[in-house]
């Protein structure tokens, strides 16, 4: 089997290979949280969301410029604008930035205000595009399509590889089952625990769209965790209720320290600790148990 994702083999690199974004490494012992809208909506909401980010302690921003909509008539995003925003965002708060590219007419333009290349779930599959981002010499994080067997995941990743951009971040972000009643996807854990055993590269976990619901993302943080991740890309709203897209799986922006010290308290659980929180919050006191549930009050 890994003569067919050769260079992405967990035999090719036995002790897992890491990617760095300046002093930000994904791969390593610690965990990286990377939160954010889903889509950039104005320079006040962005502004408002990477403020708090920021002071939650998590290093790298996300939010949509482009945004792939089930809907030609849905909020498709800001474009261009999208990418200014984040640009200023970016340069005010110091955050590293993570955004999606959906064409490969995109990829200059957004190569230019990324840190971090985002390639959707519905894109997986392209392969030119893939090709394209490579090129960029980006880091890229590459979503499991949400029909995508791991194999054909891992096979999408070694596009990237082979052509010759070894800065390549697997996401799971959950798959779709028969079941769309109370979650809007399947997030499949086991393919943490098995992508992490078959290939050599880091692995984030993106409980918001794997889950569809706020209140399940911090039970999904925990158990991410628990699995094996190096990371989580989570969406976070300074106001969900009015969001333009996702709000429903959105945490609110005021509930990001609450995030940070729960995924700190599972990190330290399994040896690792959340960048850069970790080193703060060492010596903490534990948390009580009336706060150890989401904001939400559902209990684990
Ligand atoms: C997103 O992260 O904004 C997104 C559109 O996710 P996905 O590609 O997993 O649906
Ligand atoms: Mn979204």
């Amino acid at each position: 089997m890994s003569a067919e994702y050769r260079q992405a083999a967990r035999a090719n690199s036995g002790r897992g290979s890491t990617v760095s974004i300046g002093d930000i490494t994904v791969g390593g012992e610690q965990i990286i949280l990377m939160v954010g809208p889903c889509a950039v909506e104005s320079h006040s909401q962005m502004m408002a969301a990477a403020i708090a980010v920021r002071e939650a302690g998590f290093p790298i921003l996300r939010g949509g410029a482009y945004k792939p909509r089930t809907s030609p008539y849905a909020f498709r995003g800001l474009l261009e604008d999208g990418l200014r925003i984040l640009d200023a965002a970016r340069r005010e708060t110091g955050l590293a930035i993570i955004t999606e590219v959906m064409s490969e007419t995109d990829v200059e333009a957004v190569a230019g205000v990324a840190d971090i290349l985002q390639i959707g779930a519905r894109s997986m599959h392209v392969s030119r595009l893939l090709e394209a981002i490579a090129d960029a010499g980006k880091p890229i994080l590459l979503k499991r399509g949400f029909s995508a067997t791991m194999k054909e995941w891992f096979l999408a990743a070694e596009y990237i590889l082979k052509r010759g951009n070894d800065r390549v971040i697997l996401c799971e972000r959950g798959i779709r089952g028969f079941d769309g009643e109370y979650t809007r996807n399947v997030l499949d854990l086991a393919a943490v625990a098995v992508a992490k055993r078959e290939t050599h590269l880091p692995v984030i976990v993106d409980p918001s769209h794997g889950t569809g619901r706020a209140d399940l993302v911090l039970p999904m943080v925990r158990a991410a965790i628990a699995a094996g991740a190096d990371g989580l890309l989570i969406e976070a709203h300074p106001d969900p209720t009015s969001a333009m897209c996702d709000g429903g799986q959105s945490l609110a922006t005021a509930d990001l320290p609450h995030l940070a010290r729960e995924a700190e308290t599972i990190a330290r659980a399994v040896s690792r600790s959340v960048y850069p929180i970790g080193a703060k919050m060492r010596g903490a006191e534990p948390l009580p148990a009336s706060v150890a549930f989401g904001s939400s009050g559902v209990r684990t």
